[in-house]
């Protein structure tokens, strides 16, 4: 389908076809409607094009009548004027619309390509290194260690807190301002004191595992090997199948980079010195820190 006609913006886009009439009559002549030509929808309102009506709308078609000429009218007046025979041309053409998209779409997207499988096959390289550095995580600390830095990921509970007793003055602010008082046998007062905040804790999640090779590469690849005949020639179902898919990949290579991100930041000297705080003994990761960036 002309890329001019799937791209109509308004009554402008229309007056530049030499036959296009902004009304036309069809009671009491001989003139019938031909075919739907194109559907479109516009900013602005204009006035249906059978002479009779002009009762403004914003989507329409673009129709062909009998004398080769053109006029754009609401979808409602086609089937009111034109009965069974519009509906039925008009799906015919909403159907070739559609398909026409999708192709366009999946060819745009194509053009990313390159550079989208540069940036996977790096993820990809990252997220290997970054699951050794896990496994090797596990290897080192307790089982008990390791599982409580996964529940922590799982709640997002990042930060490492230690009970503390408060100081006098804050213990009178207690006693004060709540129902506690100095000899209540509750003993005396803590608070809780951040001891530190762990970084990417994301990439530790349960569950939370990259599909990048065969859930994105793969694929990719694949659409890049496919020509555009290839494309332009795919059944409908298969078609509306992968323009859908297609407009998913950002977001899930954004997923991707995101859990990259947060390896990156997980796994660093100073973030992993952190777990002492949770009573890992550190003595056990000392091959690993050697390893880590700072
Ligand atoms: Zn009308």
């Amino acid at each position: 389908m002309d890329s001019a006609l799937l791209n109509l913006k308004s009554l402008d886009d229309l007056l530049v076809y030499d036959n296009f009439q902004e009304s036309l009559s069809f009671k009491g002549t001989d003139r019938t409607f031909k075919s739907v030509v194109v559907p479109y929808r516009f900013k602005d309102m204009i006035p249906c094009g059978i002479a009779n009506c002009r009762q403004k709308h914003l989507e329409g078609y673009l129709v062909s009548t009998s004398d080769e000429l053109l006029i754009a009218i609401g979808k409602d007046c086609g089937r009111r004027e034109f009965g069974v025979e519009f509906t039925r041309d008009r799906k015919r053409v909403d159907g070739e619309v559609a398909k026409a998209r999708r192709i366009r779409t999946i060819l745009a997207f194509k053009e990313s390509l390159p550079s989208m499988i540069e940036e996977l096959a790096q993820i990809e390289r990252d997220y290997k290194r970054l699951q050794e550095l896990r496994n090797r995580l596990m290897g080192a600390v307790s089982l008990q260690a390791y599982q409580q830095i996964k529940r922590r990921a799982d709640l997002g509970d990042n930060q490492i807190m230690k009970s503390v007793p408060m100081t006098k003055e804050e213990a009178e602010i207690v006693w004060q301002t709540t129902n506690r008082r100095p000899n209540d046998g509750k003993g005396w007062p803590h608070k809780e004191m951040l001891l530190a905040t762990l970084e990417g804790l994301a990439f530790m999640k349960n569950g939370f595992k990259v599909t990048v090779h065969t859930g994105l590469l793969v694929p990719l690849e694949n659409l890049q090997r496919q020509t555009v005949e290839e494309i332009s020639s795919m059944r409908n179902k298969a078609l509306s199948n992968e323009a859908k898919w297609v407009g998913e990949v950002p977001t899930r290579i954004r997923q991707s980079r995101d859990l990259i991100e947060a390896g990156w930041r997980f796994f660093t000297r100073e973030n992993i010195e952190k777990l002492k705080h949770m009573g890992v003994d550190m003595s056990a990761l000392i091959w690993l820190l050697k390893d880590l960036p700072k």
